[in-house]
């Protein structure tokens, strides 16, 4: 292959399809989109996950600015792409949960990162309120967050693929960069499909290979710090409908995120402690174990069906491809089973299993041009809430790359 292009964008998940698009609006000639899976379907995180668009309330700007900014820019960012471009969404709204006084701690601290990141609509609502909104589930009080939805993700990555293609931008599936060798003006980019290998010259790289944008930035900048350190999340489901005390309104509810051991072991500690070994990196935060309606096929199309995912488990995968499930039944039931008593061991059955993008000793995005190849942009560490970000993902590439 004698090509030579402007830019390549290696990985075509969401993030990868999201900036295709992005980049492509003007002029997609000059683009190309290399994925080594064979289709682009987002088989990796990009439809394994929660299908959650997210509100913005977790991230503190201290530790996490970018994720804090892109995530309420991206969710309304999305809402206004899926209305337009016939997505299947919905926005539920969320209950936030507390069970008890110690929760209602853990509460208020998310209640004050979503107001400093400005949020929507967001309100402090009793437990008879709570009640109002979603009659089987119990707390003391709750975040009442409206601008919290869900998305069929596959349908998203789908629709953006196709949009940057109709514009011009090239995707070469089933094809898996191997090594790049910085050059005066831009990269030479190795690719092989099976045992065939092709090189071509291109002037920058956008490096969106998510569980694997660590070994991409390493490929052209050894010296760099970014080690993947992924977490593997399962999720069980049920069926609203089987019993008057499972049946949900709708609404994506969640606890209040704890610490987690790195076995997924719930650390259910004073406030206070738990803050002090989570900035001292002994325990990791979780946006827990949380119910979510999600979008079932009838037909050809996607409706909010009567199942409700419950989820995500966290624990540590063998590898980056460790799809199997480890979970019983019975950690589902015992983390929601405060906030939701009617569900019995019974109603539960396996869904399915994710790798999570996240970065050892990093919080947030890593969005940024390479300190020493400044022509490599690396999106590392792009886990959640990447999804509802992408679209601002996007942007903020445009941005870096002055288009
Ligand atoms: C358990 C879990 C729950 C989540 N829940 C939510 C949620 O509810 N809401 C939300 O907003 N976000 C959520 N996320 C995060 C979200 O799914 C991710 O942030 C997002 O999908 C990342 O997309 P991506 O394109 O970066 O990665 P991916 O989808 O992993 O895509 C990367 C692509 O790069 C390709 N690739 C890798 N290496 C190469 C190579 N060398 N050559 C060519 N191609 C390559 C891969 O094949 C892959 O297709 C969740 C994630 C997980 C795992």
């Amino acid at each position: 292959m004698s090509l030579e292009v402007q830019i390549t964008i290696i990985g075509g998940g969401v993030i990868g399809c999201a900036v295709a698009y992005e980049l492509s609006r003007d002029s997609g000639k000059d683009i190309v989109v290399v994925e080594k899976n064979r289709q682009i379907k987002g088989e990796n995180q990009s439809s394994r996950n929660s299908g959650v668009i997210h509100a913005g309330i977790y991230y503190p700007k201290k530790v996490g600015p970018l994720k804090a900014k892109l995530c309420v820019e991206g969710n309304e960012m999305l809402y206004r792409f899926c209305a337009e471009n016939n997505i299947p969404h919905k926005k539920t709204g969320k209950l936030l949960v507390a069970t008890d006084l110690l929760e209602e701690e853990y509460l208020e601290d998310v209640y004050r990162t979503a107001v400093e990141n400005q949020v929507p609509g967001i309100e402090m609502i009793d437990g008879n309120k709570v009640a109002q909104y979603e009659p089987n589930v119990k707390a003391v009080s709750a975040l009442f967050v409206p601008t919290s939805g869900i998305i069929e993700s596959t349908s998203l990555v789908d629709k953006l693929y196709r949009l940057a293609e109709s514009y011009g931008a090239m995707f070469l599936v089933g094809n898996e960069v191997f090594e790049v060798e910085p050059e005066v003006e831009g990269f030479k980019v190795k690719i092989r499909s099976g045992t065939e290998v092709e090189i071509f010259k291109t002037r920058i790289i956008v490096n969106a290979a998510g569980l694997y944008s660590d070994d991409i930035v390493r490929l052209v900048n050894p010296e760099s710090p970014y080690r993947m350190d992924s977490f593997k999340g399962e999720w069980g489901k049920f069926y609203k409908t089987k019993r008057e005390n499972i049946y949900m309104n709708g609404l994506n509810v969640y606890p209040v995120p704890f610490g987690y051991l790195p076995d997924g072991e719930k650390l259910k500690l004073p406030f206070r402690e738990f803050q002090e070994k989570f900035s001292k990196g002994e325990i990791n935060k979780s946006v827990g174990v949380h119910l979510s309606p999600t979008f079932e096929t009838r037909g050809n199309e996607y409706i909010v069906g009567d199942t409700v995912i419950v989820g995500p488990a966290y624990s540590k995968p063998e590898n980056r491809e460790d799809y199997i499930q480890t979970r019983g039944k019975k950690y589902y039931l015992n983390m929601v089973k405060p906030f939701f008593p009617g569900l019995e061991l019974e109603d539960i059955s396996l869904h399915q299993t994710g790798i999570r993008a996240k970065l050892k000793d990093y919080y947030d995005f890593i969005i940024e041009k390479d300190p020493k190849y400044p022509n490599l942009i690396n999106l590392v560490g792009i886990d959640s809430p990447g999804l509802t970000a992408s679209l601002a993902i996007a942007r903020y590439v445009g941005e870096l790359l002055g288009r």
